[in-house]
């Protein structure tokens, strides 16, 4: 892939480390575990979210934009990092918030909603789930214009083909920190949600023809919308990247560790980050990352993932996020 083909901001400055997880693999007995430190890219807090924003808001600078416009739930750890982006670049930011928990909105939250007051968001516009998300952020950006200003809408999770370039070049930064590890991976289990991240990577390891096949752990929807959402993903950006299509059978979502909903806590989430944190003293978040961690766990203990597979957890981040569920996840709450 040629990337340096596309505008670029610069938000981390080198490669994330991958890492061994050793006592987490000794406690499940095996399988081979390693995680990609998303968590550690560059911007407020880091995870996925910094690596598509390097390439939308290269994209927004071009167009002369002075308001980066987003959506996303209410504890959004993408709304933070298009904030943190918007303060980086001397831009303003607005936000709207999708409430897919009917009244989960709350102005004093903690976590992210929090981070959001501290990075100066300039504006929030709370909706509910079901409302037209599209129609929201459009409305921002005309009220911009009619005062002379150029807003800019990132699309939720900043997963378009321009954002979603920024995982088909991590999947080659893996590719290559493999190559100098000396370490084959067999697999990459990531969470999937609004899919710039599992469609990026899809793409970047096609396109590499790197023969490593990727589980996504979805987070809100069934395995077949999924499936057809982030397949859908692929052909835009590989037709924007110009590279080759990502073949229907390398895209595999799982849904059995969604639980009662998207933001919605499980008993298996709160198992994998408290396992994380204890055995790796790595934070997960209670959303995304638990789920995922939950659902690389249960295909362990199934014997879906073979005990030798030398695997790649993608941490994306979001562990701000921790501090709005504490009550959850806290030791006192697990012990009941
Ligand atoms: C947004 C997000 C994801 C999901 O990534 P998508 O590209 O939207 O699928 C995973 N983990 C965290 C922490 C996130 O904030």
């Amino acid at each position: 892939m040629q990337l340096a083909r596309f505008p670029r901001r610069r938000y981390t400055l080198s490669q994330t480390p991958i890492e061994r997880m050793e006592h987490l693999s000794g406690h499940l007995g095996g399988a081979q575990l390693y995680v990609k430190r998303d968590d550690l890219l560059g911007l407020t807090s880091g995870g996925n979210k910094t690596r598509k924003l390097e390439f939308l808001v290269a994209e927004a600078l071009k167009q002369r934009a002075d308001t980066l416009i987003t959506v996303g739930a209410v504890q959004s750890n993408h709304c933070r990092l298009t904030a943190a982006a918007a303060v980086r670049e001397g831009l303003k930011c607005r936000l709207v918030l999708e409430q897919r928990v009917p009244g989960s909105y709350r102005a004093d939250a903690s976590g992210n909603n929090f981070l959001f007051d501290l990075l100066g968001v300039e504006k929030i516009t709370v909706v509910n789930a079901g409302d037209d998300l599209n129609a929201a952020m459009e409305a921002e950006r005309q009220a911009l214009a009619a005062e002379g200003r150029t807003g800019y809408i990132i699309p939720g999770g900043g997963s378009n083909a321009i954002g979603s370039l920024g995982y088909a070049a991590c999947a080659e930064e893996i590719l290559q920190q493999g190559f100098d590890m000396g370490l084959e991976f067999d697999r990459v289990v990531v969470a999937s949600g609004s899919g710039g991240t599992h469609a990026g990577l899809l793409v970047g390891f096609n396109a590499n023809s790197a023969g490593l096949p990727i589980t996504g752990i979805n987070v809100r929807r069934p395995a077949a919308e999924q499936e057809a959402n982030i397949h859908a993903l692929t052909a835009q950006i590989a037709d924007y990247a110009g590279v080759a299509a990502v073949p229907r059978e390398a895209v595999v979502c799982r849904d059995e560790w969604v639980g009662p909903g998207y933001s919605l806590p499980t008993d298996e989430m709160v198992e994998a980050v408290r396992m994380f944190a204890s055995l790796e003293g790595i934070l997960l978040d209670p959303v995304y990352t638990g789920k995922a961690a939950a659902g690389l766990i249960g295909l362990i203990r199934a014997g879906e993932i073979g005990r030798d597979e030398r695997v790649l957890f993608v941490h994306t981040g979001g562990s701000p996020a921790l501090y709005a569920y504490q009550p959850i996840l806290s030791g006192a709450a697990a012990a009941q």
